[in-house]
């Protein structure tokens, strides 16, 4: 099997790597990053894949400066840009497509690599709440399944494997399907007052409990939008609409998720906390090599679930809405308004609530249309930037 990793240099690319080179018969032909050209060229000595793409272009020249003992003895290509994404898209020697991309940069690459017939592991959610309507319509024209990374959805996908109930044409939900419960770790603030909350810094919000993610994705844990995030994700996996899709906080974060089944049987994915299993089960289903791993020792723990909270989490009241409207540009303009907030938060410029009062501003004052193509997205994203770039230039925390 020959894979392309999208995202080769952030948590889930570097992780990828390493389930690829414990695994007989993978190679890896080719890897993107954004702008880490340091790393990417240390990946490239160790893996000489074929093709190289860098999207910062300035980085792809010094990357090309660093390799040029390198191409010497191995040949391959270096691209850049969007186009040098496509490319790691759509190579002719790949089979798996790895997108471990972060925000809604990942949809075009996605749309190539399922219009090339590669195979998809996603674990850039970003890609399915912004366009999960045309993914996954194109998946099913070209005969390709959306392997999920995401460790919920991974959960889920092996729940309804094991019970031989996968549509394997991810067309329609299955009736025998009650609901999906998507857990939640509940994230850094889980047990803090909104009160205190509302004065969370930066440093409080990357402190994940659990797991040891890139920023983006440690922020939308501690506001809550990453599990508003997974249940759009989840809906355009499964085909299921919103009220078949539960959140339950469960701080432990060892049942991943669970299907519960019409005739009352709930089935749960347990492992320990690590983003590889679900990786390398998107490599390698339905069959499970042996991997090193964490035992669980049941004897010395206790799984307790609790409801979570939309007062202090206000994202997950905000998302709820957009997955109503799955099939409109609400989750696209949610998702990229989200995106350009959570990076005006790391740099210190608004506060934490503030993403969200900024989010359920621009969601009230969002007129939203039916996803008919690439461009509404486009536009969709647009809004959000001018939302953004027209507000006051004076930020409070709104709630
Ligand atoms: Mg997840």
């Amino acid at each position: 099997m020959n894979i392309s990793i999208l995202g080769s240099t952030g948590s889930i690319g570097t992780q990828t790597i390493d389930v690829a080179e414990n695994l007989p018969n993978f190679r890896i032909t080719a890897l993107t990053a954004h702008r880490n050209h340091e790393l990417l060229a240390q990946q490239a000595r160790r893996l000489k894949p074929q093709l190289l793409a860098m999207y910062d272009k300035t980085a792809a020249h010094k990357l090309k400066a660093a390799l040029s003992d390198l191409a010497k003895s191995h040949k391959f290509e270096i691209v850049a840009g969007m186009d040098g994404l496509l490319q790691a898209a759509t190579l002719a020697d790949c089979d798996i497509v790895v997108n471990a991309l972060v925000g809604s940069i990942g949809l075009r690459p996605t749309l190539a690599a399922i219009s090339a017939k590669k195979q998809i592991a996603l674990a850039n959610k970003e890609t399915l709440v912004a366009g999960g309507s045309l993914v996954m319509a194109a998946a099913r024209k070209n005969g390709v399944t959306i392997r999920p990374i995401d460790s919920e959805h991974s959960a889920i996908w092996q729940c309804l494997q094991g019970a031989d109930l996968l549509d394997k044409s991810q067309k329609s939900p299955n009736s025998s399907i009650k609901r999906i419960i998507l857990t939640a770790s509940g994230g850094p603030f889980r047990t803090w007052t909104h009160e205190q909350i509302s004065q969370a810094t930066v440093q409080d919000t990357l402190k994940h409990p659990n797991w040891d993610m890139g920023a983006k994705i440690t922020v939308d844990s501690a506001t809550m939008m990453n599990k508003g995030l997974e249940r759009i994700e989840a809906q355009f996996l499964f085909g299921l609409p919103t009220e078949k899709v539960d959140i339950i906080v469960h701080p432990q974060s060892v049942v991943h998720s669970m299907v519960e089944f019409a005739d009352g049987a709930i089935l749960a994915q347990m492992a320990a906390p690590d983003m590889m299993q679900p990786i390398q089960y998107a490599l390698t289903m339905p069959s499970r090599p042996p991997r090193q791993h964490t035992p669980l020792d049941f004897s010395q723990m206790q799984l307790t679930f609790e409801p979570p909270d939309f007062e202090k989490f206000p994202c997950l009241q905000i998302a709820e809405q957009a997955a109503k409207l799955s099939q409109t540009t609400l989750p696209a303009m949610m998702n990229a308004l989200n995106e350009i907030l959570v990076a005006a938060f790391l740099r210190g410029e608004i506060g934490f609530y503030d993403i969200s009062g900024h989010l359920r501003r621009a969601v009230a004052g969002y007129r939203y249309e039916e996803v008919a193509g690439l461009a509404d997205i486009d536009a969709a994203e647009r809004w959000a930037a001018e939302f953004w770039g027209g507000r006051s230039s004076k930020t409070n925390n709104l709630q």
